[in-house]
């Protein structure tokens, strides 16, 4: 009886707050709604009213922000939505609040978003916003063709002399005699994800990539892998993984999915397909680009937009070891790293102590050869159950995905530090005799800047951790040998020169040193007046967003997609919103330097 009367009250609460929250809006002045937020408060915005997304602090800012957003975006009718996860008490953060989804319109489409509410400790009842997300989900218009939208076209079925479902699909792929609007550049989970969007929004899409099958990206890693998280935070959108599927998917079984899914989304993918670049016209407001095939023949495509979907790893960073010249053995980056068994017997030192470095280091120990992980900075080791799971517990605690997906965007960055600080605190407890047992065996720790742990290390600088899946017992037990980079004095034919006066001998030495950053890439493919005009690519920026990621970049018609398959499922669909609306007239193509016509109908100042 308690509990019913309880959720009442949380849902009046709530309703009370959005009415306000309307009628401030609507109001001339900025009063009441300087009222409804805590002066340390939090708006996240993802294209509903800004076209952006951001993420807007402190009470005055927030209020400035919205006034300047309102009259253009016009948007009306909050109200809790119905269908989705009821107001409720919960912990973010390490802070009780009232967590409450909703729903509105806007003069561009729908929109949901979630209200944190906390009690206001200095006058009245009344709770004040703490966090509030808005965020677009549909244009007017342009409903995604799915459940009592789906599409009703039967012409191919009632004309029996034309062409059938099958060969409209093959004609589709093929490209004969037209371009896509769209061209995806990989097609890992972030091109999947996107180009299924955009396929929805009936934006025309291809996606190339060089490898030969799909779903060759997870096949062509190492012999043991399965994923690091469980299989009900990483679907792809709109295709649910089977409910019978295992806890961690194994790779192979992934990479025959990503075949399925191409299929059955109706996605055009060409195989064995190089992109080498390309150049913008802005006349013609289009790229032309060159795809490379695998037999050698080269096609000339000219799409509006260009989403590189190429992963965050990009260009393999070589460091600048000048002795290892001297070496006389085999020297492979890791990227180059396949064959473990024609190690076996064999020693091989593995520089690097991220995921890489321990992941071939396992590998090559499995296949009989004699490893030693060479340590060069600090690393985060996470156990991969149940610790590394911590930061996807809320997919297993109940509401659907979609609320879980929506509940995830709307944690702005300062909470988001706040909570993997204690995420982070849990974890090392929890992995506490691993830890110290490698610490014993001279293994040097970190825990990600003010221990904001691996989360943040993949989000700032896509690596510096490793989820324990074996490697660290190995360690532990003396199995797999562990030499700080600093204890070596140089390289020499045989091996490594210690400062001890040693030899560390080794036929083979894999260099785990990771990637260079994105913006490399775009230099190479584009050309280093495009890398200017797009900047840094992934970490976080002012605005507290990641940088130049599934928003509009200072190249018109040049986008990024990246990171976990959450990420991607979740912010394709703004990505694929933003591209439709530029194809629709609604939205100019560049992001930071928007034409004069442009920055009217956004609403911002000439
Ligand atoms: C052991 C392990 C477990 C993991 N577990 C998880 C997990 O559970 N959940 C999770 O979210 N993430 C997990 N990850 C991370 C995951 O691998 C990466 O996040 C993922 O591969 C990134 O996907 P992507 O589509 O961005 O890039 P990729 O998978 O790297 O795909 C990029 C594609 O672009 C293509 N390409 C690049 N350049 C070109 C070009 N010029 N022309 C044509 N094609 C090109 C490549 O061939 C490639 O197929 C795991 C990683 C490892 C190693």
């Amino acid at each position: 009886m308690l509990a019913k009367a309880e959720k009442a009250s949380v849902a009046t609460t709530v309703d009370n707050w959005l009415a306000q929250f309307e009628r401030a809006l609507a109001e001339p002045d900025n009063i009441l709604l300087a009222t409804l937020f805590h002066a340390d408060s939090h708006w996240r915005d993802v294209l509903a009213l800004t076209w952006d997304i951001r993420t807007v602090s402190g009470l005055d800012a927030i209020v400035k922000e919205l006034r300047a957003h309102v009259g253009r975006a016009r948007p009306a009718g909050f109200r809790t939505a119905p269908q989705r996860t009821v107001p409720r008490q919960v912990t973010r953060a390490g802070t009780r609040a009232i967590e409450a989804i909703f729903q509105f319109e806007t003069a561009d489409g729908r929109g949901s978003g979630v209200l944190r509410l906390t009690p206001d400790a200095n006058h009245g009842t009344a709770p004040k916003a703490w966090t509030l997300l808005t965020s677009l989900d549909e244009l007017s218009g342009a409903a995604e063709q799915a459940g009592r939208s789906r599409s009703a076209d039967k012409s191919y079925s009632r004309d029996f002399r034309g062409p059938n479902w099958l060969d409209l699909r093959t004609a589709a792929a093929a490209y004969v005699d037209r371009d896509p609007a769209v061209l995806v550049v990989g097609g890992g989970q972030a091109g999947l994800s996107i180009a299924a969007r955009l396929t929805q929004l009936q934006v025309d899409t291809l996606i190339v990539d060089r490898e030969a099958r799909i779903g060759d990206n997870w096949r062509n890693r190492y012999h043991a892998l399965v994923l690091h998280n469980q299989t009900l935070a990483n679907h792809l959108p709109y295709m649910r993984f089977p409910p019978t599927w295992p806890s961690y998917i194994p790779k192979d079984k992934l990479a025959a999915w990503f075949e399925a899914y191409v299929e059955s989304m109706e996605l055009n993918y060409w195989t064995g397909t190089e992109f080498e670049g390309g150049r913008y016209d802005e006349q013609a407001e289009r790229w032309s680009v060159t795809l490379r095939h695998a037999d050698g023949t080269q096609r000339e495509m000219r799409p509006r937009h260009i989403v590189m979907a190429t992963g965050v790893s990009g260009i393999p960073n070589l460091p600048d070891i000048p002795t290892l010249r001297n070496f006389r053995g085999t020297i492979l980056h890791s990227s180059q790293y396949a064959d473990s068994e024609a190690w076996r017997g064999k020693k091989a030192l593995v520089i690097g102590s991220g995921t890489s470095g321990h992941d071939i280091a396992q590998d090559l120990y499995s296949s009989g050869a004699k490893v030693t992980l060479v340590q060069r900075s600090s690393t985060m080791i996470v156990n991969v159950e149940p610790s590394a799971q911590l930061p996807y517990a809320l997919y297993s605690e109940g509401p659907p995905l979609e609320d879980c997906d929506l509940i995830m965007t709307s944690i702005p960055l300062a909470l988001a530090r706040k909570s993997h600080i204690l995420l982070t605190e849990q974890a090392r407890n929890m992995d506490r005799p691993l830890l110290d047992a490698l610490e014993r065996m001279g293994f040097k720790l970190d825990f990600g800047d003010d221990g904001t742990g691996w989360q943040f290390k993949y989000l700032t600088r896509g690596g510096g951790y490793y989820f324990n899946v074996g490697c660290s017992d190995l360690i532990v037990e003396g199995e797999i040998g562990l030499v700080q980079f600093s204890d070596i004095a140089g390289f020499v034919a045989e091996g490594a020169s210690m400062r001890t006066g040693d030899t560390l001998a080794a036929d083979l030495i894999v260099l785990a040193t990771g990637y260079k950053g994105l913006e490399h890439q775009v230099s190479g493919l584009f050309g280093d007046d495009v890398a200017a005009r797009v900047g840094p690519i992934w970490g976080f920026g002012d605005d507290q967003e990641l940088r130049n990621m599934f928003v509009r970049t200072g190249q018109p018609g040049l986008w990024f997609i990246a990171g976990s398959f959450a990420q991607c499922r979740i912010y394709s669909k703004y990505l694929g919103l933003q591209i439709k609306a530029c194809e629709a007239g609604l939205l100019p193509r560049v992001h930071a330097v928007p034409d004069a016509a442009g920055r009217a109908r956004l609403g911002l100042s000439q």
